[in-house]
């Protein structure tokens, strides 16, 4: 009775299950077992069980099978192999198979192997592979796409801008004759926003770089203070006109090897959002040290601040919080992302301290050479 009903349930097994002799002769096989190989039960048992393995393949099994007996253990069986079966037609379909040793106290020693057949799930896989691997292909492209699109465009954009600015700032020069107060203010609307245009597209322009990864750096070797003070420079306007106080500390620097361009690129970007978010009479302070074989610039302001819940998402692209203490709404959104581009692609990285109205101190830093970053 318990007998009828373990070879039941033997037979209810979706997978095929086989038990084999010492030596290595088939002695027990299931429904399923019948199914998937293409034998009878009768035509199975007493047969080595090589007979359901590909022919270059026996040999190694054979050897395989002395070892286990050596070390018994359930285990899954050639996890990293892709194993094959083969049936009795002579095809041969692709298994997964799973070993242990019949229980302990027995004499003679029995194994016993559950073995599904995989093709489906293999041929899933693939299918899915292909079609993930579709997918990527079909992402770069569109991407690729997408910064060709963006750098052609800005190229093209910038072309009459040039001339809008250039022909603005010839009126406004009065070379021509002079402009009464309102031709003036027109005049200054003109340049004030077609800079910013121009901004904005240079900034599309790098980022779509960056992200195509052709942003290429030209590494030269260069002395920070100076490039420390050009880019003090590109923001005494604004520094003029709300008053605030700017000082540096530069301790113990040597030169440098980075890309210039982009360093003051960095410096500029950082410095004028100091300028801009920091309310007339604040005060702004850029420190540059050398720290083992890093460069680290901080650059401090006295200003709004920014809290703790955005210091990751104004790294983003055209995230821009709040407003300015003027309460306008400056600037492209995009400076701190290339920033931080510009930063990681030498080498390097950023961080933030900032809390509203505490003010903020952004640091970025980056190996003092090529080399030291290898
Ligand atoms: P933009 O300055 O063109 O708006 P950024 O990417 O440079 O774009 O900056 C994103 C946002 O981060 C700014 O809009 C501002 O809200 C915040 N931010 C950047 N620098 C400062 C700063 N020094 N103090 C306060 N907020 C800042």
């Amino acid at each position: 009775m318990a007998e009828r009903r373990f070879h039941e349930l033997l037979d209810a097994a979706p997978d095929g299950i086989l038990q084999v002799d010492a030596s290595g002769h088939i002695v027990l096989v299931n429904r399923a077992l019948e199914n998937i190989f293409g034998y009878t039960r009768e035509e199975l048992l007493g047969k080595p069980v090589e007979i359901l393995i590909p022919r270059e393949q026996r040999l190694a099994h054979e050897s395989h099978r002395a070892g286990y007996r050596q070390h018994p253990s359930t285990r899954a069986m050639g996890a990293a192999t892709a194993l094959e079966g083969l049936r009795k037609d002579g095809s041969r379909f692709p298994v997964e198979i799973s070993l242990s040793p019949s229980p302990s106290g027995d004499v003679d020693f029995f194994a016993t192997a559950i073995i599904r057949d995989v093709t489906e799930r293999k041929r899933n896989e693939a299918a899915f592979r292909a079609e993930q691997e579709m997918k990527t292909l079909e992402l770069e492209r569109a991407n690729r796409l997408k910064s060709e699109f963006l750098a052609s465009m800005s190229h093209e954009l910038r072309t009459p801008l040039h001339t809008i600015i250039g022909f603005s700032e010839l009126l406004a020069e009065e070379l021509q004759g002079p402009l009464n107060d309102k031709q003036q203010r027109f005049i200054s609307h003109i340049r004030k926003d077609s800079a910013h245009l121009l901004a904005l597209i240079n900034d599309v322009l790098d980022l779509s770089k960056i992200e195509a990864g052709r942003m290429e750096l030209h590494p030269e070797v260069f002395d920070l203070p100076a490039v420390i003070d050009e880019s003090l420079a590109t923001v005494k306007t604004v520094v003029t006109e709300k008053d605030l106080h700017v000082t540096t500390t530069i301790t113990q620097l040597v030169p440098v090897e980075a890309d210039k361009v982009r360093i003051k690129q960095i410096l500029v970007n950082l410095l004028s959002n100091a300028a801009k978010f920091t309310p007339a009479r604040g005060r702004i302070h850029v420190e540059a040290k050398l720290n083992g074989g890093e460069v680290v610039v901080s650059v401090a302001d006295s200003g709004i601040g920014i809290p703790k819940e955005e210091h990751e998402a104004i790294f983003d692209k055209f995230y821009q919080t709040g407003v300015t203490p003027k309460g306008v709404r400056e600037g492209t959104g995009l400076g701190l992302a290339i920033t931080k581009q510009l930063v990681e692609q030498h080498g390097g990285k950023m961080h933030l301290e900032s809390a509203p109205g505490k003010g903020s101190r952004f640091t970025f830093r980056f190996p003092i050479s090529r080399r030291s970053s290898e």
